[in-house]
């Protein structure tokens, strides 16, 4: 990994770093740092907002994307819960463990249909041995055997008293009331009591995302209901005077909205009810209406108007109206995002360029609702997994940004290889998805042929 040696930071940006960490004193008015909130000396650039109520709140600038993490979680999503029949329950998320209220399995049985007998007694190829009963699933206990005799078995039957091993039917020839052995007699092919789960232990933890097979878990361990968290509602609204729905007439300068589509998506993957508002357009009259509009959701994600341009009035709206928290992240793609509160309302101010959206979103507002909802780090529902990959070629990273180069990543012999495809612009869309996956490049890092890197490979 090669780390580059240019620095590319703008004077002003230098200034503010320098007064925020060595002398707090030269800050603007006394006003600002009386309400200075205690953050790490890390913090890179401290900008002032003015803001409604005569309030300033530090409005933090070009931030980490772990610095930008632990901000917006000083506003977390509000976590309630639910009550559901089980069956309602896929693709729902535990908000507290499940434990076992039986053994699994609850008794010593057969996993398969054959005979249960003592394996002393099939020794010798051919034994013949005395039919006693019959044990079924479901059915009456069966007779215990003793030497010499065999108990006829299906699958997932109660084993015998004194049978210790179980021949296979396909192992056996039935004569009247003899059965002769001329296969293997198996104690493996007896399943033991509570040999995968005891009564009492957590098999589901707090925050597992309820697949096919935890349901079916939590069926097996006796839970007719389960509490899940109850899905957050997060409105998805994108702004700009240029977006028509897709499906309908465009007109000459127009562009289809896509971000809102993807950003619903995403949500709802990630254990939320998406809430899409219709595009709002570059007007602050029309965005306070349908923020406000929005009270009885329990987050806002804007796209678009985050920029430094004179249309880009979410950023605008939030300076004069709202409470902003960060803006700007040292991440490439996706510099812009801003996040705070409209109303008590948390609020991201995704980019508008696709790319960006979708890759802040991976990057930030996922883990964003996973932390504040306690989703379990391997069992909750994830977008991304961490992997270390191989380049396959030279990619560069960016100057003192977090650099998300998408790349393909497939598996050969073993290893993880990442290669690029289409140009990275972040408004190729089609970059997401001829790519899987993203780099992690630190800062000032290029990567080179060759080298292992961190990836996040998107599931
Ligand atoms: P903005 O951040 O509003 O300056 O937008 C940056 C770029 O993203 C512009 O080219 C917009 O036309 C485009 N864009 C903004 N919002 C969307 C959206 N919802 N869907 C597709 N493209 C968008
Ligand atoms: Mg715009």
């Amino acid at each position: 990994m090669r780390m580059r040696l240019e620095i590319v930071w703008p004077n002003i940006q230098k200034r503010h770093h320098d007064q925020q960490t060595n002398t707090g004193s030269q800050l603007p008015t006394k006003q600002a740092q009386s309400t200075l909130p205690q953050y790490p000396a890390h913090t890179q650039e401290v900008g002032i907002t003015l803001q409604r109520g005569g309030v300033c709140p530090i409005m933090e600038k070009g931030v980490t994307l772990d610095r930008a993490l632990e901000l917006a979680l000083h506003s977390p999503l509000s976590k309630r819960t639910e009550t559901l029949l089980l069956e309602l329950g896929r693709g729902r998320i535990l908000s507290k463990p499940l434990s076992s209220k039986v053994d699994d399995p609850r008794f010593d049985n057969s996993a398969m249909d054959g005979f249960a007998v003592m394996a002393s007694d099939c020794v010798n190829p051919g034994a013949e041995l005395t039919i006693v009963g019959t044990s079924q699933t479901g059915g009456h206990l069966p007779p215990r055997i003793i030497a010499g005799e065999a108990c006829r078995i299906m699958t997932g039957a109660p084993l015998p008293e004194g049978a210790d091993a179980i021949v296979m039917v396909e192992d056996t020839e039935v004569d009247g009331d003899k059965v002769t052995i001329n296969g293997p007699a198996r104690t493996g092919y007896i399943r033991k009591r509570a040999e995968n789960l005891s009564i009492g232990q957590e098999a589901l933890p707090a925050g597992t995302h309820l697949s096919s097979a935890s349901i079916a878990l939590a069926g097996t361990m006796g839970h007719g209901v389960v509490e899940v968290i109850k899905k957050p509602r997060i409105a998805i609204l994108s702004t700009g005077d240029e977006l028509v729905q897709p499906g309908t007439e465009i007109e000459p300068g127009q562009i289809y909205e896509s971000n809102s589509h993807a950003l619903a998506s995403l949500v709802e993957s990630m254990g939320c009810e998406a809430v899409r508002h219709e595009s709002a357009n570059d007007s602050m009259d029309e965005l306070r209406t349908t923020l406000d509009s929005l009270s009885d959701c329990d987050a806002i994600l804007t796209s678009g108007g985050v920029s430094m341009g004179e249309w880009d009035l979410v950023r605008k709206i939030m300076e004069e109206e709202g409470d902003i928290s960060f803006w700007r992240m040292k991440l490439r793609p996706g510099g812009p995002p801003m996040f705070g509160t409209w109303k008590g309302i948390p609020l991201f101010g995704l980019p508008g360029n696709p790319v960006s959206s979708l890759v802040v979103f991976h990057v930030l507002v996922a883990p964003w609702i996973a932390k504040s909802l306690g989703y379990h780090p391997e069992m909750g529902p994830r977008l991304t997994q961490k992997v270390s990959v191989k380049l396959e070629e030279n990619v560069s990273g960016a100057p003192e940004k977090l650099c998300l180069r998408r790349i393909r990543i497939r598996s050969e012999d073993g290893q993880l290889l990442a290669t690029t495809h289409t140009h990275q612009g972040s408004g190729n869309m089609h970059s997401m998805v001829a790519h899987n996956g993203l780099t992690l490049l630190p800062p000032d890092t290029d990567g080179e042929a060759g080298e292992v890197i961190d990836a996040l490979w998107i599931l």
